[in-house]
């Protein structure tokens, strides 16, 4: 970008308005092309559990004399249509958070809900792998933004922590106020003792369908849509995801989000424009 920018500075005007059409059309090209790659990626995470739901649906017809078969094809077909549902949810999810005018509902929102709605998502899935699940630190914490969001947002985090795990560990949820150079930020983060990421892969993660062993992301229900939600959920916040992590010992997901105050003032000013 830089070359660019030099280039089209010393370049006669019609040469910068090319080199700008150049751009634009770069650009235009690559969003043409994420695009094309989400529907496809879409149409075969859709195609999966609808096709194996079709075919197990054939097996149980034709294993009607026998009852174990029928349960045990059924017990599958359950597995097929949460997935399915899974994945249709977080699809509607992700063209909410993408949706530019998903600020209209900010509030003030104290973590300590965040954190409720969270672990209300995954208790089931902590008590039956016996995870325990601490928070601290949010009590007297709140951040400025959509709340049904925000609470998707955290509940992904603690949901894959619990998810990428095994058995009788622990997930820990801190609040803090950060201070930072010009002011002060918002941190909330989710620290496991799973499988961790490695690090060629920790970039990727927040790509949409991103997964770094799909056969186990699949073993939990996983669509890989999680973190890009939370990604585009931080970002619309004005705040960022980050993610630390050793393989075979665990990772710290962070959400850093502004300070309330001024998260506020700065939203307000901006629907006032
Ligand atoms: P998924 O629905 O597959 O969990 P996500 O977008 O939430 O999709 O996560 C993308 C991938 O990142 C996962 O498939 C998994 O491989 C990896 N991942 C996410 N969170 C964790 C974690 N806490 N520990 C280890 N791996 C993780």
């Amino acid at each position: 970008a830089d070359v660019l920018a030099v280039s089209a500075r010393a370049a006669p005007l019609g040469s910068r308005l090319v080199l700008l059409l150049v751009e634009d059309l770069t650009e235009a090209r690559r969003i043409e092309a994420v695009r094309r790659d989400f529907v496809a990626n879409v149409s075969h995470e859709l195609k999966t559990p609808a096709g194996a739901l079709s075919l197990l649906s054939e097996a149980v017809l034709d294993a009607a004399d026998d009852p174990e078969a029928v349960s045990r094809f059924a017990g599958r077909m359950q597995y097929e249509a949460t997935r399915l549902t899974n994945l249709i949810q977080e699809l509607i999810d992700l063209s909410r958070v993408q949706d530019n005018d998903m600020l209209s509902n900010a509030e003030l929102v104290p973590a300590a809900d965040l954190v409720t709605e969270a672990l209300e998502r995954c208790r089931q899935q902590a008590d039956s792998k016996h995870i325990t699940i601490a928070s601290g630190g949010v009590d007297d914490l709140s951040v400025w933004g959509n709340r049904a969001q925000l609470a998707a947002a955290l509940g992904n985090l603690v949901e894959n922590a619990v998810n990428y795990s095994p058995p009788h560990t622990r997930v820990a949820i801190a609040g803090s106020r950060l201070r930072v150079q010009g002011g002060e930020l918002i941190e909330i983060a989710v620290t496991d003792q799973g499988i961790g990421i490695p690090e060629t892969d920790r970039e990727r993660v927040f790509e949409r369908f991103y997964r770094v062993d799909p056969a186990r992301s699949r073993a939990t229900g996983g669509t890989g849509l999680g973190l890009a939600i939370v990604k585009h959920v931080a970002a619309s916040h004005g705040g960022e995801v980050q993610v630390w992590s050793a393989e075979g010992q665990g990772s710290t997901f962070t959400l850093r989000l502004p300070e309330p105050s001024s998260a506020r003032d700065r939203h307000l000013a901006a629907r006032k424009k």
